[in-house]
């Protein structure tokens, strides 16, 4: 590797900041310039002269120059893994600092050797950290079916939650072992706001593909993020990154570790200089939350009524259609006990449609895959479908053209309905992936030209890895 001895060469811009004060800058500038005058030694006092002119209006030059605006500041999330029993003293050093943290906790583990007690739970978020789950049993998540992924999934919320003695609090997963897949991330996603991996095994140096996985650009959309595994190793890494990338520029770098003094976690020495270093130089320490707000699909699994949803209907379907949620959901492992259900008797005619979207702001360019489960009622009439649809938009809100993609139609059992996007659309560039111009994709169910009873549950819209073999496909979300 050419950068072996740089490992932050892939990060590095070309940059005239100078992290000295104005003043030592000049006088360094100056030292160099007399140097420079003493090497002439007794040359010719013409050139004397005119060299130290040429000092006069470098320093001239550096004592006017314009002072940078406000420097970039980006910001840092610390993740502690596990619910290890030197955490509380870890909130507590990021609280004296006015820091916020996010606790990843395995419920199972409360209260065994070397972890913290149940008890902590509470008070680690009085502090105001953001308490995650790291499931029940820190066991991989791809080793399991989805029956005994759900108590994993499910239960460690449910235990936290009463721990802190609130609900809903608990909307981050790190995944043991860091052991996902696409099955794994749509059921997260139905279940919690963003999912942590555990970026690159051990430091960084060696890929320069993956490393960005945990510098965050600010408009990711942070569903699913890697980490930066801090440990006594890759410390100076970190603080390397701190001081020349988090704080000239506006990423967000996020880390994860574990039981203070193991060798897979920094010594309380380095935890120290870290969280110190953020707080004078004026680094923010975030909560995952806080930092990786989203956004995604609201309501995907319809437990909340209709709650993000918009209806839309045209043509017929303005009259006689009906759009509600009803007990039933398919049998697939996943959470909730509501479907959509969509009765649009007169969708008819190619001008007759019912849209059931919503809008999601993302980042063009990346992978991503629009999922839900789908089936229709008896046999509908019409030579038209019910599916899932992506529709993209530029950031002033413009259709881009070519970018309207439909999934599979409905079947009468509950089954897979999945777009990706350009896909299906004839010459399209970027094929399973956004449109480097996107920024906005409305995510629908969409009834056109057949009329009858529809039913939809479980939408995914997230990142994904594009297949391009059929089968592969089909069997992503499983
Ligand atoms: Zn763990």
């Amino acid at each position: 590797m050419s950068n072996n001895n740089d490992p932050l060469a892939i990060f590095r811009e070309p940059s005239d900041i100078d992290w000295r004060s104005d003043e030592e800058a000049t006088y360094d500038g100056l030292d160099q310039r007399v140097t420079s005058l003493e090497e002439a030694g007794t040359g010719d006092i013409t050139e004397l002269t005119t060299r130290v002119q040429v000092v006069e209006t470098e320093v001239d030059r550096l004592v006017h120059r314009p002072v940078p605006a406000l420097r970039a500041r980006g910001a840092v999330v610390f993740t502690w893994d596990d619910g290890w029993d030197t955490h509380p003293q870890v909130a507590q050093w990021h609280a004296d600092r006015g820091q916020k943290a996010t606790f990843y906790l395995t419920t199972g583990l409360l209260g065994g050797a070397q972890h913290m007690p149940a008890s902590a739970v509470a008070d680690i978020f009085a502090l105001g950290h953001e308490i995650g789950s790291h499931s029940v049993n820190h066991v991989s998540m791809t080793g399991l079916t989805a029956a005994q992924r759900q108590p994993e999934w499910d239960n460690s919320v449910a235990t936290l939650d009463g721990l802190i003695g609130l609900s809903g609090q608990v909307r981050s997963y790190a995944y043991p072992l860091g052991d996902h897949s696409d099955v794994t991330d749509r059921e997260a996603y139905l279940r919690y706001d963003r999912v942590a991996l555990t970026g690159l095994a051990q430091g960084f140096i060696g890929s320069s593909t993956k490393a960005g996985n945990w510098l965050l650009r600010p408009d990711y959309e942070g569903f699913k993020h890697g980490r930066f595994p801090w440990n006594q190793q890759t410390h100076s890494q970190l603080m390397a990154i701190l001081r020349d990338q988090v704080m000239a520029n506006a990423v967000t770098l996020t880390t994860y570790a574990h039981q203070i003094g193991n060798p897979d976690t920094p010594t309380e020495e380095q935890v120290l200089e870290a969280l110190d270093f953020c707080e004078a130089n004026g680094i923010p320490c975030l909560t995952t939350a806080e930092a990786l707000p989203g956004p995604k699909v609201v309501n995907g699994g319809f437990e909340n009524d209709l709650v993000g949803w918009t209806v839309i209907t045209a043509g017929a379907a303005a009259t006689g259609t009906t759009v509600s949620v009803v007990d039933d959901a398919p049998a697939t492992g996943l959470n909730g006990s509501k479907s959509l259900r969509i009765v649009s008797p007169n969708t008819t005619t190619s001008s007759d449609s019912v849209t059931v979207s919503q809008t999601v702001a993302v980042q063009g360019g990346r992978s991503f895959a629009l999922s839900a489960q789908i089936r229709h009622e008896g046999t509908p009439t019409g030579t038209g479908k019910f599916s899932v649809r992506i529709n993209e938009f530029d950031e002033n809100g413009t259709s881009i053209p070519g970018r309207s993609v439909r999934g599979t139609a409905s079947t009468s059992a509950w089954a897979q309905s999945t777009a990706w996007p350009g896909e299906s659309t004839a010459g399209a560039s970027y094929v399973g992936v956004l449109h480097p111009d996107t920024r906005l994709v409305q995510v629908a169910l969409y009834v056109q030209e057949a009329a009858g009873t529809f039913y939809a549950d479980h939408v995914y819209f997230g990142p994904t890895t594009y297949q391009t073999s059929t089968t592969a496909r089909a069997s992503l979300f499983g």
